[in-house]
């Protein structure tokens, strides 16, 4: 009887386990396609159009590379094989650079968010082009980059780094492994990289290391080395940001609105830019991203963080005044108030969505608009709404036109509410700005391309995006399960002793 217990234990174990890999049928699109729906169509930043010029140029690299067929003993066409492998070391090499957060590569790119997502496209593409390399390379017949030995040996890492490369990517897009466990695996993508360059500079190919192609690679594989040095020892082991104190702490329901004021030098912002903040406290040292809710004008930094994550919630719980706080930032080039002075402009917000919009608002009370912009605030209840006394302050001083719908009150924000409000038109050359959650956003997008938006600026709470559900919570609760059944099992193995 007991063992038919257990056995229908472990089938609803196991049952449920299954239910939490699949998640919803939203959490297998990428978080990209739910937000906009369409895309919108853009000029590319220079940025894009010199990565994609660095590896198309490889094509007449390998002009007249050949091969010879293990099987058949006859030579083959090997520059499509060898310019696979040069678009996935100079995708790999463009990736590590993307992640350095270096300032002059924001302006080239268009901001740090958009370049983690071009990171993550290059990874994406680095993935797919040595999977090709590795299906249609042979032995290759060429100038050699070092002794034959040399190069076998780095041949082999290469393979067994290939291997690495495929989980280490699929851990990346597949969001089942918590985020704070996926950080550290994808520090792994380095010595993959670098094992890929010293497989590249040693194998045989059309030209020689020395030669003008053999140098363009060579400084490419530098820079994307040094760059990952960068990253990994300099950003993530030296630098530590700006220090700060938490001076007020206001615990919301289900979120945190907190104060830090500089201890030294503050940084610099604007509105609509975020910064990564991280505890001076143990367990809490991770960096997060936040945008930031105050204005440029004031020293101090007011974020208002959502408190229901794994790490949001340890600081909801343990955060107190006095603490000390690192800010890294700021980052991105997001602007929630356009140049343009006569420019409609419409603000779409959903919950904690609000943050770039309340920075906004600190600098429209300097320097307030002609026409003020129309914000769309959507909230589930009241209690949920976040600073909600100083938007209808601003409200009341024409700042903003506030349009407050709490779905408990049954005024639930749709899209018939910005298209009676627009109408036909209404937003042609029109400066759209939202943030918020996925569902939210793809209609209202909807609606605002119906009355004539044509760019729709989209503020993405997400750095790692991908799909499968976040299964960090689910793991937390096994976690916290398993050591507590541990601990009662050493408890009473001390009490019948
Ligand atoms: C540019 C930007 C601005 C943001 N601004 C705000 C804001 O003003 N207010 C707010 O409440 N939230 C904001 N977020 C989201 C916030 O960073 C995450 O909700 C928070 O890091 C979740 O951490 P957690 O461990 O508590 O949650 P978890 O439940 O453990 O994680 C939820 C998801 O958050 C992401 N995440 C987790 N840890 C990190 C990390 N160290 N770095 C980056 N992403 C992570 C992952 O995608 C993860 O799947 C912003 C995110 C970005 C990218």
């Amino acid at each position: 009887m007991a063992e038919h217990t257990r056995s229908k234990q472990l089938v609803s174990i196991f049952q449920q386990a299954l239910k939490a890999l699949a998640g919803k049928r939203n959490d297998w699109w990428p978080s990209s396609f739910l937000t906009t729906g369409r895309p919108t169509l853009r000029l590319p930043s220079v940025g894009i159009v010199i990565a994609l010029a660095s590896i198309v140029i490889g094509w007449w690299a390998f002009a007249g590379a050949t091969g010879l067929d293990d099987d058949s003993r006859q030579t083959f066409d090997a520059r499509p094989a060898l310019f696979a492998g040069a678009v996935s070391v100079m995708a790999m090499t463009w990736s590590h650079l993307l992640s350095t957060r270096l300032r002059p590569l924001e302006y080239l790119f268009g901001g740090l968010d958009h370049m983690y997502r071009w990171h993550r496209w290059s990874g994406a593409l680095a993935v797919a082009t040595v999977f090709l390399h590795t299906q249609i390379v042979d032995d290759v017949k060429g100038i050699p980059g070092a002794s034959r030995s040399i190069a076998k040996a780095a041949e082999e890492l290469a393979g067994i780094a290939e291997t690495f490369l495929y989980i280490l990517v699929i851990a990346s897009f597949i969001r089942w492994v918590p985020y704070r466990w996926w950080r550290h695996t994808h520090k792994l993508m380095y010595p993959a990289y670098v094992i890929s360059c010293v497989h590249f500079y040693t194998a045989e190919k059309p030209f020689g290391n020395g030669e003008a192609w053999g140098r363009f690679y060579s400084t490419a594989m530098i820079i994307g080395i040094a760059a990952g040095a960068y990253r990994l020892v300099w950003r993530d082991m030296i630098k530590r940001g700006r220090p700060y104190t938490v001076t007020s702490i206001d615990r919301g329901s289900r979120y945190l609105d907190l104060t830090l004021s500089p201890v030294g030098t503050p940084i610099k912002h604007q509105a609509g830019q975020f910064a990564f903040i991280k505890l001076v406290k143990s367990g809490l040292t991770e960096p997060h991203p936040f945008t930031i809710a105050s204005g440029p004008i004031s020293n101090n930094l007011r974020f208002v963080m959502r408190t229901d994550g794994d790490w949001t919630g340890r600081v909801n719980k343990r955060l107190a005044i006095g603490d000390e706080v690192i800010v890294e930032g700021a980052f991105g080039r997001s602007h929630p108030i356009p140049r343009n002075a006569e420019a409609p402009v419409l603000w779409v917000a959903g919950g904690v969505g609000i943050t770039p919009f309340l920075a906004s608002i600190d600098v429209l009370s300097e320097d307030p608009r002609p026409v003020p912009p129309r914000l769309f605030y959507s909230v589930s209840s009241r209690e949920e709404a976040i600073g909600l006394d100083e938007l209808r302050r601003a409200h009341k001083r024409g700042l903003i036109q506030l349009h407050l719908h709490v779905t408990s009150d049954g005024s639930r924000l749709s899209p018939n509410d910005v298209i009676g409000e627009f109408g036909d038109g209404g937003l042609v050359n029109a400066h759209v700005v939202m943030c918020g959650p996925h569902g939210l956003l793809r209609s209202v997008s909807q609606a605002a391309r119906d009355c004539g938006a044509s760019t729709i600026h989209v503020e993405e709470f997400d750095i790692r995006s991908g799909i499968a559900p976040d299964l960090t919570q689910e793991i937390d609760d096994v976690i916290d399960e398993v050591t507590s059944r541990l601990q009662a099992r050493k408890e009473n193995q001390r009490v019948t002793q």
